[in-house]
């Protein structure tokens, strides 16, 4: 393990040299901002980018005017030639096709093996993999990068290499993950125990199941997780090296670390939030106890019970400026040199004795979380040096306290001059706003600053399917309209405060992803933008849609001034199948939407056809925002 530790930094290390060697050679690097033309110019690697970006430079920037109905085939399309515009229009009519979509797994597999490997990866290349996938890796990407900068959309890259692994193997790896050595499988349920969801149960170890494009890692050992964080920190370099303006990228942390601890962690922050209500007295699990009640109220509550030890705690209690209460130092929890054993203990309040809110953890169990909190640490300096931004993805509910309460301290520690660190909000849920207003009251009162993307959430089936099983409330939305209003209403809470900070002068306090394909979100946000005086060039609201899904909302955004970024999944054809086939299903349920993109692209193809631009070869001159 202490290999592993000296491996990580010798890798910033090694990243950060890289970085400065090219800043130097290349006159300057980040330091002036040149002029946009320039800047184009100035990036392009690729010959072909370079002739793009050279007849761009020609021409000059350009903005405009944005289509809400979002139906101008011209704008969306202009970024492609033909031949990608055809290839859109064969790999949606595929779509089309239950049957493919539901078998595209096994299909592909027995096509892998008529074809031979050559011949499949073409056809690949020329359908699926072309569409959704952007190449094999960061160099081969990189044209197709430039040339949707040059058209106004910015990218976030996302190495999407899975383990094909069986649903036996996946069970295999996560029970093995989430239980200490020795350690008994037990069927429990909310009944026989109320901390049941933060448990790991077989029937859902293959947490693939249910979920929509999401990708998910399985904990295989310390130094498979070392590997993630090296490719992480390659897609920051990535990012730094290709855009002008901050650069973006995404994490999970299931990739960073063994899973069980965020199980553990999760149930510890939900025992701590029923402890304080039961302290305060309130009816509400919260994360602090409020104002109105003092620490002499708290004091006389353990009075009766008080054991050694209890004074001690008492004098440990943290305060912050706005007097409220906080039980523990949670910036602890990212402190490499505390133990969680250590950190989370609290007096009973039956018996007054100090006891431990979590289970204790082994030696090589405290090890493994101080690692997955160094690899943390190694990402976040790193981004914070190379100036990108990192979003860290939501996941399943129970994983989400440890990875949100992670995130936040993250935030604290390294969102001091701008917002590097973001926290991903699932509107989905029913506590979506709880959560999202308690953490935007946390950096104003810590001064912080504070990034959030909004999405809907990917994890909505199996969600539902956990709950109903083990018996606990169902944590989303009844319906898809109640979804919509949440994501609305965050969404709003967001932007009014940013109107806020900027009217006092902090424009740049809070910055926002709307993480979603649907038009209405994207309209209502556009329009609310204008309402509240958000400029698109105040760079605080961004749009994050995936590769190629949703270009006719994606393109006309980015060519109008907005901030758009896609997520390009890269990667070697037969390692990407896993995301590939994902991506197939994820469209099998939204076909509505996906007809409305086909239809589009079968009328370019058709004005292409009709006005003799099938050679039609494009040059952008779009300057991100
Ligand atoms: C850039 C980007 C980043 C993302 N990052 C994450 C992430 O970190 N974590 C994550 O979980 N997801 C993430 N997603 C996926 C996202 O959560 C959605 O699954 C996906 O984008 C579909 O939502 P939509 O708004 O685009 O489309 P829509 O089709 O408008 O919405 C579909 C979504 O609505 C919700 N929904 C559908 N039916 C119902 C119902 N009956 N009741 C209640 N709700 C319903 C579900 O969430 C479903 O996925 C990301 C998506 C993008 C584009």
């Amino acid at each position: 393990m202490a290999a592993h530790v000296l491996r990580g930094s010798r890798v910033v290390q090694q990243l950060v040299r890289q970085r400065r060697a090219a800043a130097v050679a290349g006159g300057g690097g980040g330091g002036g901002v040149p002029a946009p033309a320039a800047a184009l110019a100035g990036r392009a690697k690729s010959t072909q980018a370079t002739e793009l970006t050279a007849e761009a430079a020609k021409l000059g920037p350009q903005r405009d005017q944005l289509d809400l109905t979002f139906t101008d085939t011209r704008a969306a399309f202009q970024s492609k030639t033909t031949w990608e515009v055809f290839r859109g229009v064969l790999v949606y009519t595929l779509c089309t096709s239950r049957y493919l979509v539901e078998h595209n797994a096994t299909l592909m597999k027995l096509f892998r093996k008529l074809l031979g490997q050559k011949l499949f990866h073409t056809v690949m290349r020329a359908t699926f993999y072309g569409q959704f996938v952007a190449g094999a890796d960061q160099a081969s990407i990189r044209p197709q990068i430039e040339n949707m900068r040059s058209f106004g959309v910015k990218s976030i890259l996302d190495y999407s290499v899975e383990e094909d692994i069986s649903t036996e193997e996946a069970e295999q790896a996560e029970m093995r993950s989430c239980s200490t050595p020795g350690e008994q499988e037990q069927e429990l349920t909310v009944q026989k125990d109320p901390m049941a969801r933060y448990h790991a149960h077989r029937e859902f170890a293959d947490r693939r199941v249910k979920v929509q494009s999401a990708r998910t890692y399985f904990y295989m050992n310390e130094a498979q997780c070392e590997k993630n964080m090296e490719t992480f920190l390659k897609s920051i370099e990535a990012v730094s090296g290709s855009t002008q303006c901050t650069g973006l990228a995404a994490i999970k942390m299931t990739a960073l670390g063994r899973p069980q601890l965020l199980m553990q962690l999760s149930e510890v922050i939900m025992r701590t939030r029923r402890y304080l209500a039961e302290l305060a007295g309130s009816e509400r699990a919260t994360d602090v106890i409020s104002q109105d009640v003092s620490v002499e109220q708290i004091q006389s509550r353990l009075k009766e019970t008080s054991g050694p030890g209890v004074e001690q705690w008492l004098k440990g209690l943290t305060y912050d400026q706005d007097g409220l209460i906080h039980l523990f130092s949670w910036s602890g929890l990212i402190d490499t040199k505390t133990l969680m054993s250590d950190l989370f203990r609290v007096p009973n309040l039956t018996t007054g004795r100090m006891e431990p809110l979590i289970t204790s953890l082994t030696k090589d169990e405290e090890e493994m979380f101080k690692n997955m909190m160094r690899r943390l640490h190694t990402i976040f300096s790193y981004a914070r040096e190379c100036d990108v931004r990192v979003m860290v993805d939501a996941e399943q509910t129970y994983f989400q306290p440890a990875i949100s309460r992670l995130t936040m301290e993250l935030m604290r520690k390294y969102n001091r001059e701008k917002a590097i660190v973001f926290n991903t909000y699932q509107c989905y849920l029913k506590e979506a706003y709880h959560n999202l207003s308690v953490d935007l009251d946390q950096a104003d009162r810590q001064h912080f600053y504070f990034g959030a993307k909004l999405v809907r959430g990917a994890y909505m089936e199996q969600e539902r399917y956990r709950a109903a099983s083990l018996g606990y409330e169902d944590p989303i939305n009844p319906t898809f309209e109640a979804t919509s209003e949440m994501y609305e209403r965050c969404l709003l809470e967001t932007l009014r405060r940013i109107q806020h900070y900027k009217k006092y002068g902090q424009p740049r306090k809070l910055a926002i992803m709307v993480a979603s394909h649907n038009e209405d979100t994207v309209r209502f946000t556009v329009q609310k933008m204008d309402e509240l005086d958000i400029k698109r060039e105040d760079k605080v609201v961004c749009f994050g849609q995936l590769l190629g899904m949703c270009d006719h909302v994606s393109f006309p955004l980015g060519q109008a001034g907005y901030s758009v970024y896609k997520y390009v999944p890269y990667g070697p054809i037969d390692e990407v199948l896993p995301y590939l086939s994902r991506r197939a299903q994820e469209n099998k349920g939204i076909l509505t939407k996906v007809a409305k993109e086909r239809k589009m692209l079968r009328s370019e193809l058709l004005r292409r056809l009709v006005s003799g631009q099938l050679f039609y070869k494009p040059v952008g001159n779009y300057t991100p925002v």
